[in-house]
Order: C-alpha cells, then structure tokens, then sequence
C-alpha cells in the first residue's frame, strides 16, 4: 500500500505506516458502516454493523495523515 500511496496533501510518496490509539486500548480504531446512532446510555451503536480497522499512513515530509479502512 505504500509504494503506491501519495500524500494527498503536499504529494509526497513517503509515507510512515502507524495506527489510530482508542480510550480503550483494544489496539486500533475502527471505522463503522452507516450514520452514528447513540443508545439509552450514550454509547454508539455498532451491534450488526461492518467493521474495519483503521490504518494512518503518515506522510513524512508535512505531516498529513492517509486512513484507509481495510478489511481484517
Ligand atoms: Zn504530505
């Protein structure tokens, strides 16, 4: 993914592979399909909904950040 990946900000090739941290420590972010919708207790809905990590390519010559959500 890298070796074809430019910074869609400043157009830089050189992008540094790294990952978004979560509250909860599970390791990575995830993208969920469809609006954000919050339950009684305040918390997003994701029961039944596609799921896909989140990958952050960061650009090393201005700092922009790529996410891609891929399939796991
Ligand atoms: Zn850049």
């Amino acid at each position: 993914m890298t070796q074809q990946t430019r910074c869609t900000y400043c157009g830089a090739q050189d992008l540094e592979p790294g990952f978004l941290d979560d509250p909860r420590g599970s390791g990575a972010t995830k993208w969920i399909a469809g609006r954000l919708e919050r339950g009684p207790l305040g918390g997003a809905r994701r029961l039944g909904r596609l799921r896909r990590e989140v990958h952050a390519l960061r650009c090393t010559t201005c700092g922009h950040l790529e996410l891609f959500a891929l399939r796991e």
